[in-house]
């Protein structure tokens, strides 16, 4: 994990040690006024799931690692100061040019094969509300699939796992 190679403490920039601090070796600041420690835990990441009315599902292509050139469902980091809701809007946008409308949680997935940083992926269904599919930010192609025509390189295992226990059909909208 990156912070493994961290060197300097973040707030006083003594040159940080490995000792056991609540029963794990951790780089922490040896400095008597400072005391940080460097804590090793897993980003915060939202995923969309977007149907449209024909049940087809959003999917992007990745222009980065991990699973470069495969597909995956439009996602991206939590910024500190958003819900993950918005995080979602925000990236769905950026990936495919479609503003959508945040359905509800559908799941919460433990991502451990990130080179950058184990994630925890907070995946919400959501709808297409309007927008022209274009693919860019880090998406190499945006296209939509129908769940029985899927393209054969998809990135991360839970992604499978994520669209092989959607209904074929999305559910309708709750009536108001
Ligand atoms: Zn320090």
């Amino acid at each position: 994990m990156w912070t493994r190679r961290a060197k300097f403490c973040l707030l006083c920039a003594t040159p940080l040690e490995l000792r056991p601090v609540e029963g794990r070796e951790r780089l922490a600041c040896p400095a008597e006024r400072c005391q940080f420690v460097l804590y090793e835990n897993p980003a915060s990441a939202a995923a969309a799931v977007v149907r449209d009315a024909e049940g087809r599902v959003l999917l992007i292509r990745r222009r980065i690692e991990p699973y470069r050139g495969a597909w995956a469902l439009p996602a991206g980091y939590q910024e500190a100061d958003e819900r993950p809701e918005d995080t979602l809007v925000r990236e769905v946008f950026e990936e495919t040019g479609m503003t959508i409308e945040v359905d509800r949680l559908f799941d919460y997935l433990f991502i451990p094969d990130d080179h950058r940083k184990p994630a925890n992926v907070a995946v919400y269904l959501c709808r297409p509300i309007r927008g022209e599919l274009r693919a860019g930010h880090d998406a190499a192609e945006a296209g939509w699939f129908h769940l029985d025509a899927l393209p054969d390189e998809i990135g991360f295992d839970n992604q499978r796992l994520i669209l092989s226990r959607l209904p074929r059909v999305p559910s309708a909208p709750e009536a108001p």
